[in-house]
């Protein structure tokens, strides 16, 4: 699977670091499938609650109300713009995922109500000034790999 994070995305992204310093933060991704297995982030949440230096939980009523407003403002055209996953940072720790963070995606993806074939989660860090990132995708059968993961920079800055 590849995915690929639109530079306007990044910018929002980088910013949201930056303000949430040693604390965690996540939230959503959002976008539109260009091919089998080819993602674009078009649209990527921040929640306004932010985690502890060490762990983020997502705020289920905060996803609802961004999924909602996604899906309205594309149309509902589920199969080309549609829920792609979940980010946080590890500001104090590698871009990997806890152990607390692979049971969170194996029961996300398993709840009899997940709608989806898939969830991915990406983790990201500012190390000095460089962004980074990775992601792995998660499915209900199981299935689990690392994401080829492409994040876009704005120019011109
Ligand atoms: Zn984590």
């Amino acid at each position: 699977m590849r995915i690929t994070v639109a530079p306007d995305q990044t910018g929002k992204l980088i910013a949201a670091l930056g303000r949430a310093g040693v604390r965690e933060t996540g939230g959503q991704l959002f976008g539109e499938q260009l091919a089998p297995s080819d993602f674009r982030v078009t649209h990527l949440t921040v929640q306004a609650r932010p985690g502890t230096v060490s762990r983020f939980v997502v705020d289920l009523m905060q996803a609802a109300r961004d999924a909602i407003a996604f899906f309205h403002r594309t149309n509902h055209t589920y199969g080309r713009y549609n829920y792609i996953g979940e980010w946080h940072s590890h500001p104090s720790f590698a871009v990997q995922p806890s152990g607390t963070d692979l049971d969170t995606m194996r029961n996300l993806v398993r709840d009899p109500r997940f709608a989806g074939n898939f969830a991915v989660l990406m983790i990201t860090k500012i190390d000095g000034a460089a962004l980074s990132a990775a992601a792995w995708v998660f499915d209900p059968r199981g299935q689990e790999s690392t994401v080829n993961l492409e994040v876009e920079v704005e120019q011109g800055h």
